[in-house]
């Protein structure tokens, strides 16, 4: 019966969406066409080349230091984009200036390039396209916004109106090549964009993206600032936000001659299911990778990345079984490591982790998980009768951060430490990597093979010994670059 009831009503809607949508058309194009032409109009569509940089203050809540507090550090990019020739150059600089972390990659009009300074090489197989290698930096600037809601008006969606600053704005959702969809907030008397909004990956979460106080280059409005919210958290403030719409592209592009290639790397496009050993799998594609031990009647999970459900499936897959999973171990807080928390929840597991991340999961699997589903793991301990130790090592990227020893194998697997994605060769060393040496040595752990959740390559003692022989040279902000001198 109730089955029944609710497909009528959902008929109903579906009948008055059609509806509405039948002369949404007009005001699709009218909202489309006014955007553009408050952003320039031909002139926005006829740019050759532009600079865009944003230097901001980023406030981490979900990838920093403790769990539940903000990081504040900075994130300064730049991209110089030649549309003629369909080059892009990208820099950023994020971190503390002492102890920068550095990209910079180079579009040619063909191949994508990153390039390491620090190490002298260059990445020609990464992946990127001209649309992906500058992290959609445009999209923040809203000209682009109205440029690429034109061109792309056809599957443009009116969805309604609302309020920003006590001042009407009709909202415009549409999806462009490459992108997410985007939400956008038209003011609909000047045609300007005042808020943008996109999809996290966290159920009911989103980006937003504000743009406040438009100023004028070269003929074309630009917000000045720009505020962004994700779930409704601070994200990133603006300090300062520059467009130049007519770039002299003179001494861009320049790819470095004399750089090492960096080893190919590893293909981790499908996913793949590793047999390690006797009811031991570590399974996983892109960046997300676990590791899955057969306990007898049941399974237990290790690494808490999203898309769990679909590695443990294909884990079962491969075994031949459909034993149930009943244990997932997370390492560390960071929304990305713990992104697979609900899936393991409604397979019925408990989750092993550190009691203070308990909050963290509830608000990134959106599930209201209690107590009781969760074991708290404290500064050393056992999973599943001895089945798997582990140690909590903090450091600098997590104040806690457990390491996972499998004794039957002689096995690690190490979180957010000590991968290579590249088919050969040692990752390089940190200091973190001495003391995580010590660490393992202290706790009695004969570790000689280290599995990792960034990659299906398992690493070996003698990988860790090159790696702490071969230190990551420090990186340094260039200083010719602009996003350096201030
Ligand atoms: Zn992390």
């Amino acid at each position: 019966m109730m089955g029944k009831i609710s497909n009528i009503s959902l008929f109903c809607i579906g009948v008055v969406a059609l509806a509405g949508s039948a002369v949404a058309g007009d005001i699709e194009d009218k909202l489309a066409d006014k955007a553009l032409s408050a952003y320039g109009g031909d002139k926005l569509l006829n740019l050759k080349a532009v600079k865009l940089r944003t230097k901001y203050k980023r406030l981490t809540n979900d990838q920093g230091y403790i769990v539940g507090e903000f990081d504040i550090d900075h994130y300064d990019n730049s991209v110089i984009i030649d549309f003629e020739n369909s080059r892009k150059e990208f820099r950023v600089e994020i971190g503390l200036r002492d102890d920068p972390y550095i990209q910079h990659h180079i579009f040619d009009g063909e191949n994508a390039h990153r390039i390491y300074a620090a190490s002298k090489q260059i990445d020609r197989n990464n992946g990127r396209t001209f649309t992906s290698l500058d992290w959609r930096t445009p999209t923040r600037f809203d000209p682009f916004l109205a440029r690429l809601l034109y061109e792309n008006k056809e599957q443009a969606k009116h969805e309604g109106n609302g309020v920003i600053a006590g001042k009407p704005v009709e909202k415009i959702s549409f999806r462009a090549e490459g992108h997410p969809e985007y939400t956008l907030f038209i003011d609909p008397e000047t045609g300007l964009i005042h808020k943008m909004t996109r999809p996290h990956w966290i159920p009911g979460s989103v980006f937003a993206y504000n743009f406040i106080e438009h100023t004028h280059e070269a003929g074309i409005p630009f917000a000045s600032q720009l505020y962004v919210t994700k779930g409704g958290v601070p994200e990133n403030l603006s300090i300062l936000r520059t467009a130049d719409f007519d770039y002299d592209l003179k001494g861009a592009f320049q790819i470095p001659e004399g750089y090492a290639d960096l080893p190919q790397g590893i293909d981790v496009s499908e996913m793949v299911v590793e047999r390690l050993a006797d009811g031991i799998y570590h399974a996983g594609k892109g960046w997300e990778f676990s590791l899955f031990i057969d306990a007898g009647d049941h399974y237990i999970a290790l690494g808490g990345y999203g898309g769990l459900k679909d590695r443990f499936e294909a884990v079962q897959k491969a075994a031949g079984n459909e034993k149930p999973l009943k244990i997932l171990a997370v390492s560390h807080h960071h929304s990305d490591h713990i992104g697979g928390t609900g899936d393991a929840f409604d397979l019925g597991a408990t989750i092993v982790t550190t009691q203070k991340n308990y909050d963290a999961i509830r608000r990134v699997s959106a599930k209201d998980i209690p107590d009781e589903s969760f074991i708290a793991a404290g500064a050393s301990g056992e999973i599943a009768g001895g089945l798997v130790k582990y140690i909590d090592f903090p450091n600098g990227h997590a104040e806690h951060h457990l390491m996972f020893y499998v004794p039957s194998l002689k096995m690690m697997l190490t979180g957010d430490f000590f991968f290579s994605r590249q088919v050969e060769g040692s990752p390089k060393g940190s200091e973190t990597l001495v003391r995580f040496k010590e660490a393992i040595e202290k706790a009695g752990f004969d570790a000689e093979l280290f599995a990792a959740e960034h990659s299906s390559r398992v690493l070996t003692l003698a990988d860790l010994d090159a790696a702490i022989a071969d230190m990551a040279p420090k990186q340094v902000c260039p200083a010719s670059w602009e996003i350096c001198q201030d």
